[in-house]
């Protein structure tokens, strides 16, 4: 399937961090052609291998399966849900939204309630509501008539937006973060027929809250190197200054120099920078980034796994709908499997 049939599918999967279910069986399904073994670890991580001849190096790729989005914390007697924020979602974007509630009994819509403005008082429409007093409103007439639709405290919320294809390359949807590092990581797989090398594709829970599937995916694959696939921001759109991201939509992979979480070691930026040269694959650089990756947990698991990122630039993320350029996910793809096959002159 192609990387567009790929995103599109991963995109509507919900995966609200902790319960990243759907996706990691999607993900099973779309890597298993290509891969050995695939094994999942005590924390839900997904590990597909591919195994090589050579001892050494063995390298982890690491895409996270989770999203941000919402948990349902309380019900209220008339039938509201209040909820948690489950990873960095901006208060402000959230009244009015739609969003899914996946309940023991099945998936159901629901808008994030707000006051017409007719109602609002001068003091109110400057000022943001926070997140703890808004509500879900599944068109519940009570606490009672909630329970009876099978909607309990903890059950996971997702943005409700559906994949859409805007130019011939580039895309909108749900959770670009990080699905589209999942579909580098599939496609990554595809490309590279076969390696000398073991590869540990791994796909990672619960990064949104603390990269806490990549610490122990890493520990337990035990790699000599690691790649992750994610996003990045791009900031080519108005009210966004170059210097906190000159990143851009469309072209090419961005390489971290430095994020809030790593540096990258200089001999990894070194190995992924001077294979895309080599092969004439587009990139971009990105230094002081604030925010950070899987790459950053598992670049000091054990006694150091030198680590660094291939990021696909995403406009809007950690809001409902994200966008990018397809194009960007073949060349991060690419750059991936060159990476690989270039290894051993550098490590
Ligand atoms: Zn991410």
């Amino acid at each position: 399937m192609s990387i567009n049939e790929n995103l599109e599918k991963l995109s509507n999967a919900c995966g609200v961090t902790g319960r990243e279910n759907d996706v990691k069986e999607l993900m099973i399904r779309l890597m298993t052609p290509y891969t050995d073994e695939i094994v999942v670890d005590r924390l839900e991580n997904v590990i597909a291998i591919k195994k090589g001849k050579q001892a050494a190096p063995k390298i982890m790729l690491a895409a996270h399966i989770d999203e941000v989005g919402l948990m349902v914390k309380t019900i209220t007697k008339d039938g509201f849900l209040q909820f948690a924020k489950m990873g960095g979602i901006d208060d402000r974007i959230l009244p009015a939204q739609k969003v899914m509630v996946y309940s023991k009994k099945g998936t159901f819509p629901g808008i994030i309630g707000s006051k017409p403005p007719h109602i609002q008082k001068e003091e109110e429409r400057k000022k943001i509501t926070a997140s703890d007093e808004l509500f879900i409103d599944i068109g519940a007439e009570s606490k009672d008539d909630a329970l009876a639709l099978g909607v309990a405290v903890g059950d996971s919320v997702s943005f409700d937006v559906k994949y859409v294809q805007l130019g011939r390359d580039v895309v909108v949807g749900k959770a670009f973060d990080n699905r589209a590092g999942c579909v580098t990581m599939v496609e990554a797989l595809k490309l590279m027929v076969k390696t000398d090398y073991t590869v540990c594709a791994v796909g990672t829970v619960q990064e949104e809250v603390g990269l806490r599937g990549a610490a122990t995916a890493a520990f337990g694959v035990d790699p000599d190197l690691a790649i992750a696939l994610d996003v990045t921001i791009a900031g080519d759109v108005p009210g966004v200054r170059e210097f906190d991201t000159s990143v851009k939509m469309g072209s090419g992979p961005a390489l971290t120099i430095s994020d809030s979480g790593l540096i990258t070691h200089p001999k990894v930026l070194r190995w992924l920078m001077e294979t895309a040269d080599q092969e004439k694959i587009p990139f971009q650089i990105e230094a002081g980034l604030l925010g950070s990756t899987d790459a950053a947990r598992i670049n000091i698991t054990r006694q150091g796994i030198p680590s660094g990122n291939i990021s696909i630039p995403t406009r809007y993320i950690h809001s409902p709908v994200g966008m990018l350029c397809l194009k960007d996910i073949e060349n991060s793809a690419k750059l991936t499997v060159a990476a690989i096959n270039n290894v051993a002159k550098y490590f």
